[in-house]
């Protein structure tokens, strides 16, 4: 054999070699070589059960996917490159031309924006349901109605929908059920036991937990996966590896750091309620919030993420004096990670709701410690007033 056919072949055998590591390895890969002819003449039909090319998903997408159906219960899992494009593959998956769909007021911006953006070229008409939707979804529901997604607690307002009594009326009409599940992770709502179809996770934030990493995945049951992972392959999405290893890895650790985002955040939550400043904290343990027993009813715990409101409405910019003196807060969007972040503004609903006009601040609890997160707020409120 000549040089140069070894340079190209050398090493083969021993890079296939199996090593007992506790994770996934890391393949790189387009091409994914078949073991016979026989089977590459069944992938060319379309009938090969195994990874017959990279964006089919190689080890450590397929170690991530394999954990999330066993966290979740679901039937089939398929991970993407961000919460959005997971949210957009599930959007376009169910839907078309002339269909018409149902969608929770307080979503993910950006999920709204796609809707409204995207979907609407292509013929699929979205309504916007109040944020605290519930078993009156029935009178939203047309003959042409093709799915209804919710996401409980909503961005930045946290409004809490009935699950289980939405997702049953949608089982009864045929309509697919979606919810975003990323507030609540998989440990604290299970939406498959609230008879969900579809569980999305903007992975970005608490599984992989330090604002690093972009990932979003997709869970269905047995009856929704079909037509899914039938788009998903016409589309030939994946997610990167290291990715997925990320995420893998910070499921290990996900308990443990849930729970201490959890503790810190109810505890400056509780401050912040009798801060003379404050007119209202919206976070769902605290009884103040309108859903709260809707909380208690359906999740297991709450995480990080909570809001709040001021009793004088200052002009936008003098928020400035607030919000850039934070030294512990970071000013940015996403959450879920080990630093603590801050993000203000005012927002806007299809439907009639109660913070009309009204800045919210929302706090992202990381891992620092709680008496030092309330010193910096306390003084850059006290900052506020001038
Ligand atoms: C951040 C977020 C997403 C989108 O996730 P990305 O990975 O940032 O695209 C989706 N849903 C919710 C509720 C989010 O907070």
């Amino acid at each position: 054999m000549k040089k140069s056919t070894k340079l190209v072949n050398a090493g083969k055998k021993e890079s296939m070699a199996a090593i007992n590591t506790i994770n996934p390895p890391l393949h790189r890969a387009s091409t994914v070589m078949f073991d016979s002819y026989a089977d590459m003449l069944k992938a060319n039909k379309g009938e090969f059960d195994g990874v017959e090319y990279g964006t089919y998903g190689l080890a450590a997408q397929k170690a991530f996917e394999a954990a999330m159906i066993e966290l979740e219960g679901a039937y089939g899992c398929k991970t993407f490159q961000s919460g959005i494009a997971a949210i957009s593959m599930v959007l376009m998956a169910y839907t078309k031309q002339g269909d018409h769909i149902l969608i929770c007021d307080n979503v993910y911006g950006p999920t709204r924006h796609f809707c409204n953006g995207f979907l609407a070229k292509y013929g699929v008409k979205a309504e916007f349901l109040p944020s605290d939707a519930d078993a009156g979804v029935a009178d939203y529901i047309r003959k042409n109605t093709a799915l209804l997604f919710m996401e409980s607690p909503g961005s930045n307002t946290l409004e809490i929908q009935d699950v289980p009594a939405i997702a049953k009326i949608c089982k009864e009409k045929g309509v697919v059920s979606v919810i975003d599940n990323t507030w609540a992770t998989p440990l604290y709502f299970n939406p498959f036991e609230h008879g969900v179809d579809v569980s999305i996770q903007s992975c970005t934030k608490y599984i992989t937990g330090h604002s690093d990493i972009l990932l979003g995945s997709v869970s269905t049951n047995e009856q929704s996966w079909a037509s899914f992972e039938k788009c998903c392959g016409l589309f030939e999405v994946f997610a990167p590896q290291e990715d997925c290893y990320q995420a893998l890895r910070g499921l290990r650790t996900l308990k443990v750091r849930l729970k201490a985002h959890e503790d810190s955040a109810f505890e400056i939550a509780k401050w912040l309620e009798d801060h003379a400043m404050v007119e209202g904290v919206i976070h769902p343990a605290m009884e103040s919030h309108p859903q709260h027993d809707l909380w208690k009813r359906d999740f297991k715990g709450s995480s990080g993420l909570f809001s709040f409101t001021l009793k004088e409405e200052y002009e936008d910019v003098d928020h400035s004096r607030f919000m850039d003196n934070l030294e512990l807060f970071g000013l940015g969007y996403s959450w879920g990670g080990y630093k603590s972040l801050i993000t203000g503004g005012k927002f806007q609903r299809t439907n009639t709701f109660g913070y009309e006009g009204k800045t919210i601040f929302r706090l992202s609890i990381g891992l620092e410690d709680a008496e030092d997160l309330k010193a910096d707020l306390a003084q850059g409120l006290e900052r506020l007033k001038g």
